[in-house]
This record gives C-alpha cells, structure tokens and sequence, in this order.
C-alpha cells in the first residue's frame, strides 16, 4: 500500500456494467490512526461513450490528510475535513461489479445497490426545438433556407472576379492583393470545419470592368436585394467571355478600392437567381473596401451566411455586440475574433449529433467535454444541450485558446442559450455569465467558467467541476 506521508491513501475500485447507473452504498468506516473516512456513492454513474461520471460523499474525521485514488482517473483526490461531495470521472472500463476500498493492508469490498437511472442522451431533445418557419434560424433550417443554402460540406467550386469601373479604375493586380484575404477566409472555414469545408476559390485574372459608373449601381448607402442582384449579374456579365462557369458553386466579387463600397455582404440567391452562359447560379458575397482592412475573418463571415448561419451581433443602432461579442465569428469580427460555437457547428455538420449531449426535463447531467477547437475523434464530447422550452434551449461547451481561438485571453466553459425562434440580428443567441468588462478581447469576453466557477440561466445551473488535461468536467442541473 502506497504512503503519501501523513496521507491516508485509499483506492477505491468502482464498478458497474456499463449500462448501469443511480443506485446507493454507504461505506463501513475506515480507521486510520484514529482518523476515520467512509465513502458513500450517492448516485453512481452516468456513462456517456467511454466515461463515466461517479458521485462520492466522502466523510472525513478532523485532522491529518486524506487522499481518495479512484481506479480509472489520473488524479487522486485531496479530501477535506468533514462531509465532501466529489465527482469523479472514470472510465467506463474500469468500472467493476464491487466498490473496493484499500487501507493499511485491509481491504473492504462492497457491492453497489442498483437503481438504474435514465440518461438522456441521444439527438432527440436537441431536434424537438420547434420548426418555426424562421429565416436563418439556429434551430431547425426552414424550406425556404434549404433551398438557398449551400452545401456546408464538402468541396466548394468558388469563382472570384475582382471589378472596377469606368469612373474608378482598379490598381495593379487584384489577385495578388486580395490573396491573403481569400486563402485566410477559407482556411479560416477549413479549420472551424474541422477539415469538412473545402473552398477552392477560382480567380479571374486582372480587373473586369463593369458596365456603369460605380455610383450607379446605389451601393454607398446600404444595399438592397435589386440593388445587390443588378451589381451582381453585371459583373458576372462582364466576366463571362473569359469565364467558364460549369461547375461553379458560388461567386465572390470584391470591388476595387477607388470605388466606394464601404461594406462586404452575402447574397442568398437560389440557383437561377444569377444566371452566366453555362448556366444558373445562385449564392455569392461581395466585398467592399472592407476586405482589405479586416483579415479573413470577414470572408468567414459573409460567406457563412450563404451556408445559412445567421447574423449573431445586433442589428439595433446601439450595443451591437450585446448578445455573443466575440465568442463566435458571426458575431463581432472587429475586436479578436474566435471561432464558431458549437451549436453552429451542428447545425452545419462539422460535428456529428452524437458529440452534442441532450438533455430534457428535470435531471442533473454530468459530462466532460473536449476542447470544441480541437479536431479530436469524432466520439469526444463537445457540448452539452438542455432543453428549456418548444424553441430554447441553454449549451455548454469548453473554450481553449487554440487554433481559431488563438486570441482567447483564458480557458473554461462557456455557456450560452439558443432560441430558434429568434430571429437573425436580434440575438438567437446569448452568451451567460459575462459582464460587459472584458479581459483583452472584446465584449463579454469575461465569460469563460474556470473549475469552481458556476452560472445559472433561468433554471438552469452549469457547475465546472474539475479539469482533466484539456478537458472539462461538468455538471448541469435543470
Ligand atoms: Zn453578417
């Protein structure tokens, strides 16, 4: 038996047959030098793929140190004086059919009183989010936003022509100038894809001139649906005679910067909408004087909105980042950036179903969930779903400065509520927990949970329970 000093080193061998969860077992006391420590499994487990989540109640007699090693986790546990409630995670495969508790040579076993408990788990409760007929909804996609959409996987052929005009004529050579922008957009959907996105973005060489005047076409004061239609269909007229359009998926057309163009925006057509010689088209963006001022962030964006992604930031006059900051790229793109939230990346396919832990009703749910930026097996945990209403709902799901995270100022949960009900710009969804100060990246970036930290929305609370590597341990209550 291992001594770690004055500690008391127990080894707790826990055990269930995979399926089984609820269930009680008060432990004998165990005498050490006069210290006594019992173990309790208040509710044994809830196991979701490999891991399995175990609920102790350790009571521990005053003075010295008491450390709890649970088989199947990489930590002991630091007990403190007195009745301590702990969750372990384990893995499944460790689990027996006998609780074992070791100490000075003398071994006690017992067998687990069991009371399965249901887990809900599954795609269900994520996919009873009522299907509104709501334009760019983050619940369910509308048939008229199916029809729009483009594929969200997969490989993309994308046709970019770059414009001038007879009154501003462009400078130098676009493609060169606008390369980085484009290979940093699509790298940037690659990577927030996990690798499932693929744009091959096609340049048109030099510069098309457009048929009419830049002011003709009304863009410097917002942009229209006739509007954005006309500007687009003349630049895929001018481009035509050099252009083979077989094949092609979407078209981008960025203006140059002699001409006035402020803002960059995404046109939902459906195929035919735009039409070229080889035949329909449909969704395109065009970028203004923007595109070269903010990094491929921008393209990400825009043309998220051609894969159905709504609008996440305000389009109220005032506080416009109000409702997710920077927490998620179709929100503010000005300040750091980051990545998607995982609700969005299931909703585009990027993670599978079964990554997204769904709850409903009355439960308490533990979990662990991997870093949502890391690519991972297509097993791990991502985030967990508990719904509130026909239409709501509240997620969790961990954040970790890396990859499209990379500007986070810290890592934790991040816990936010969805609502497809509501519509794009007026806030479908709310990041919880955040003030509006921030710590080095933009509004509400303060809302991370660190271990220890808990947030309640409505009547909802998500504990952060522990940290194992990268991964968080959670607990929701509903
Ligand atoms: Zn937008």
């Amino acid at each position: 038996m291992p001594r770690l000093g004055a500690a008391l080193l127990l080894s707790l061998l826990l055990a269930l047959p995979a399926s089984m969860v609820g269930g009680a077992s008060a432990g004998p006391p165990v005498s050490a030098k006069g210290k006594k420590v019992s173990v309790t499994i208040v509710r044994q487990a809830q196991c979701h793929g490999n891991r399995c989540f175990v609920v102790l109640d350790v009571r521990r007699s005053p003075g010295g140190r008491a450390v709890l090693k649970v088989a199947g986790t990489r930590t002991a546990l630091t007990l403190a004086e007195g009745s301590t409630r702990r969750v372990v995670s384990v893995a499944k495969k460790s689990l027996r059919k006998k609780v074992k508790l070791r100490h000075a040579g003398r071994t006690t076993k017992r067998r687990v009183v069991r009371k399965p408990q249901p887990v809900n788990s599954g795609r269900r409760p994520c996919a009873a989010l009522s299907a509104r007929d709501v334009y760019l909804s983050v619940g369910p996609t509308s048939t008229s936003d199916g029809r729009v959409n483009l594929s969200s996987r997969g490989t993309l052929d994308v046709a970019s022509i770059y414009v001038d005009f007879p009154d501003a004529p462009g400078d130098g050579d676009p493609v060169e100038s606008h390369q980085a922008f484009v290979d940093d957009g699509a790298s940037y959907l690659a990577t927030s894809s996990y690798g499932r996105l693929d744009l091959q973005v096609r340049p048109v060489p030099g510069w098309v001139r457009m048929p009419a005047p830049s002011a003709s076409y009304g863009l410097e004061d917002g942009i229209s649906y006739a509007e954005h239609l006309a500007y687009l269909q003349d630049a895929i007229d001018a481009a035509d005679p050099d252009v083979d359009f077989r094949g092609v998926d979407a078209v981008l057309v960025t203006t140059t910067g002699n001409a006035y163009l402020p803002g960059s925006a995404a046109f939902r057509g459906a195929p035919g909408t735009l039409s070229s010689d080889e035949g329909r088209l449909g969704p395109a963006v065009t970028f203004g004087s923007d595109a070269l001022e903010i990094d491929g962030v921008l393209f990400a964006h825009e043309f998220s909105h051609t894969l159905g992604l709504p609008d996440l930031y305000a389009f109220a006059p005032s506080d416009i980042h109000r409702y997710v900051g920077t927490w998620d790229f179709m929100g503010d793109i000005y300040a750091k950036p980051s990545d998607l939230f995982a609700w969005q990346r299931i909703k585009l396919g990027w993670l599978a179903s079964n990554q997204l832990l769904c709850t409903s009703g009355a439960t308490t749910t533990f979990a662990e969930l991997a870093p949502l930026s890391s690519p991972g097996r297509k097993k791990s945990r991502k985030a967990v779903f508990v719904r509130t209403s026909a239409t709501s709902g509240v997620v969790v799901e961990n954040r970790v400065p890396r990859r499209n995270d990379s500007t986070l100022c810290a890592s934790g949960a991040l816990v936010y509520t969805v609502d497809s009900s509501v519509p794009t710009g007026e806030g479908p969804i709310r990041v919880a927990g955040a003030s509006t100060a921030d710590c080095g990246s933009g509004e509400l970036s303060d809302a991370l949970l660190d271990v220890g930290d808990s947030v309640s929305v409505g009547d909802v609370t998500v504990d952060v329970l522990g940290r194992e590597g990268a991964s968080l341990e959670i607990r929701v209550k509903h």
